[in-house]
């Protein structure tokens, strides 16, 4: 399984910061590409005074971090000022998909002759950023790759060797561009494009639509922008584009603790150590009939107050009836984690059923020290298979 924004890599789980279009853009102008002017807005009396600033018509955007915002009814053409007001008042409110808009981009409106689409990623099978490109772009990238793969041009840079000319070349040739002005834009966009992935540490960046105007200029309309977390310690300014209201609350608590967490949708409360073990604990509740609450990692660490942590996170969810803690000890010792789970149960006065299953190192102690102090809601069990039954039925 993969949840949201969520990879495995070296065993712990890794989280990326999605950026909202209007910071992604703020980053592609710094890298030089092209964007359109805009000014941010909260309120339908911001929108009116942005759209005054830009003169003209604009465009209201819904920032929220979800794509087929255009669908939704999230943007919006405006012809004056009184038109923004009157659409930002209608957009602001609004929930697309779960996310409720609090802020829009106002954005100087272009003429559209052609929309195409370029992104760029990390293909995590050939360990190299890959880039896409297509003429077909405006829609859903998905539908294009299902309905005309053809028309979808790949293409994989070694990162040792870099982005050069010729791959560019070679991605506006092979997608059928054929006006001079627009290659010679658009094998710069690409550049740049590369650029700003490596100079941002960034997971993907995707520009759809990339439009071309009657007047042959080409731009990004749109940007999707996904930053590596790991990577942030050396961004400082992109950390802070994080959009805490926007989040999830308890997964605000667990980067604060520096805990992996995941919010679900079912009623059992995961915790391993390790991206795979955790992995694998999620699909056992599910195998045994159950619906996981959400999934904690403690990595490879996980001393006593690594279990405190991330109990307390798993446990604020109001949605968890019982906790599956499932641990094989490798550098995590087992006894470190018994002794986290009743510091936690102590100090948190937790009452809902924990099911243990602990193997590894020192598991026989973390054993005897769970045995020992005989609670109630404390559930051993041998195996990865029963505790997850155990968890699930006392969830019921
Ligand atoms: P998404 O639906 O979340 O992907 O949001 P986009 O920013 O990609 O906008 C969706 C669509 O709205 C685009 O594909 C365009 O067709 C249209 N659109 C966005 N901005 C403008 C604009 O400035 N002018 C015009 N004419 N259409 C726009
Ligand atoms: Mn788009």
């Amino acid at each position: 399984m993969c949840a949201r924004g969520m990879t495995s890599r070296g065993g712990r789980l890794a989280r990326a910061l999605d950026l909202h279009e209007y910071q992604g853009k703020e980053l592609f102008r710094r890298y030089g590409i092209p964007v359109s002017d805009g000014v941010l807005a909260t309120s339908p009396a911001e929108a009116r005074v942005a759209a005054e600033e830009l003169g003209g018509p604009v465009v209201v955007k819904a920032q929220v971090l979800i794509g087929g915002r255009g669908k939704a009814g999230g943007i919006k053409l405006a012809s004056s000022p009184d038109e923004a007001e009157t659409r930002a008042g209608e957009i602001l409110g609004m929930d697309i998909r779960g996310h409720t808009v609090q802020k829009l981009w106002i954005e100087r409106a272009s003429d559209i002759a052609r929309e195409y689409y370029l992104s760029l990623t990390f293909d995590r099978s050939a360990k190299q950023p890959l880039f896409m490109f297509t003429t077909q772009g405006g829609i859903d990238i998905e539908e294009v790759a299902a309905t005309s793969p053809d028309a979808l041009v790949k293409l994989h840079v070694d990162p040792l060797e870099g982005c050069h000319p010729w791959h560019a070349r070679r991605l506006v040739y092979a997608a059928g561009v054929v006006d001079p002005g627009e290659q010679k834009q658009i094998a710069a966009i690409v550049g740049k494009l590369y650029d700003a992935f490596v100079g941002a540490d960034a997971m993907l960046c995707e520009i759809n639509p990339l439009i071309v105007t009657p007047e042959g200029e080409v731009r990004a309309l749109d940007s999707k922008f996904t930053v590596d977390d790991n990577a942030l310690f050396r961004h400082p300014d992109i950390a802070e584009m994080r959009d805490v209201a926007g989040a999830d609350p308890l997964e605000v608590l667990a980067r604060e603790k520096g805990v992996t967490y995941v919010k679900l949708d079912g009623e059992v409360g995961v915790l391993g150590n390790g991206a795979g073990l955790t992995m694998s604990s999620v699909d056992v509740v599910t195998f045994a009939g159950g619906r996981p609450a959400n999934f904690c990692d403690l990595g490879g660490g996980g001393d006593a107050q690594g279990v405190v942590d991330a109990l307390e996170v798993i446990t604020r969810d109001e949605q968890v009836r019982s906790i599956f803690f499932n641990i094989f000890g490798g550098i995590t010792r087992c006894d470190e984690v018994a002794r986290g789970i009743l510091q936690a149960v102590g100090q948190m006065g937790l009452e809902l059923p924990i099911v243990v299953r602990l193997d590894g190192t020192n598991a026989d102690a973390g054993r005897r020290i769970l045995a020992e102090a005989s609670l109630d809601n404390l559930h051993p069990e041998a195996t990865m298979l029963d505790g997850a039954r155990r968890a699930v039925e006392l969830a019921a």
